[in-house]
């Protein structure tokens, strides 16, 4: 079975090598938190006490990393990985980041004979437990088959977007709706709740009704609603409020560069800015909420 090497052990990354440890496969992992590393060894991976390290030998690679900036410095740094990669070996990048990123790593990738693949995911922390992500790739159909015996240890739905950074605008278009969706939803509650709805009713009313969707039933962001999402533990873990903003930044980005007009992608990334600004980056994204109904939750 293959040598895979998993770089990037946060909230997603981390429940991403333990499903591949399960799968079967050898697993070497690196991240800059010691922490992360020693919890994954203790699973079962191999841990390296650094990324040229945990990729020399393997067969495949995957980064689960926060930004551009950090896909970048790994891949084509000064300590970059790429130039140590096993010929042969297979890249797979999970972040997401911009699509102009991807496309500058994947050509260095290309130039140096190895295949790459942007495979941003959509599912969550729970879907990265449950192995049940969304996969959305971009680059050469031929690279995308290699991958998917690895996706499918990690996840159940895997579509080809199109060419190399394709994977990542069709995420990047996700998660602006996404992040219009939980400030929406947020919003409504508050409403709701400042006229003395009990929040659980109204969202059970929501859920059942035309204004239902993800955020609401399966992410729901008003304390005391749901059990196992952030909003029941103090908006700890989850998909913070700094990678939400990055993730409109760049829905930004690419609606300046194709001349494409946003206006609630804009005004959500407004409200994750100011929420941002007022010390919540670090909180998961739910907590928007706090920012709509800061005296309840
Ligand atoms: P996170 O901040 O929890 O984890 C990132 C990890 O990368 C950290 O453990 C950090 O120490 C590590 N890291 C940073 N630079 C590194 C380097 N140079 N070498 C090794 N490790 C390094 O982030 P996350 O929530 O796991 O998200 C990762 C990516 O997945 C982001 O691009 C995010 O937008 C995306 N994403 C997140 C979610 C979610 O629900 N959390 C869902 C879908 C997609």
């Amino acid at each position: 079975m293959s040598h895979i090497a998993f770089i990037g052990l946060g909230n997603m990354g981390a429940p991403m090598a333990l499903n591949l440890i399960n799968a079967g496969y050898q697993v070497t992992v690196f991240d800059l938190s010691r922490a992360a590393v020693g919890k994954l060894s203790e699973a079962g991976a191999i841990a390296a006490a650094d990324a040229q390290v945990a990729t020399a030998d393997a067969d495949i690679v995957i980064s689960m990393l926060p930004a551009s900036s950090h896909v970048e410095a790994l891949y084509l740094g000064e300590q970059g990985i790429l130039p140590g990669i096993r010929d042969g070996a297979l890249l797979i990048d999970c972040s997401t980041i911009a699509p102009q990123s991807s496309r500058k790593v994947a050509q260095a990738a290309s130039a140096r004979g190895l295949a790459m693949i942007d495979a941003p995911v959509s599912g969550g922390t729970a879907g990265a437990a449950a192995g049940t992500l969304t996969f959305i790739v971009g680059g050469d159909a031929a690279a995308l088959d290699r991958s998917r015996p690895v996706l499918a240890a990690m996840g159940k739905n895997i579509f080809h977007a199109g060419g190399n950074g394709a994977g990542q605008t069709a995420k990047i278009c996700n998660n602006m709706m996404l992040g219009i969706l939980m400030a929406g939803t947020a919003e409504a509650l508050a409403l709701g709740v400042a006229n003395d709805l009990d929040p659980k009713v109204l969202s059970d009313i929501m859920s059942k009704s035309s204004g239902r969707n993800w955020a609401l039933e399966l992410y729901n962001p008003y304390p005391g609603v749901m059990e196992n999402v952030p909003a029941a533990r103090g908006y700890s873990g989850g998909f913070g409020v700094d990678l939400m903003l990055k993730d409109l930044g760049l829905a930004a980005e690419a609606a300046l560069s194709a001349r494409a007009a946003i206006p609630l992608g804009e005004l959500a990334r407004n409200l994750y800015s100011l929420h941002s600004q007022a010390g919540a980056g670090a909180l998961d994204f739910s907590s928007i909420q706090q920012l709509l109904a800061p005296d309840k939750p």
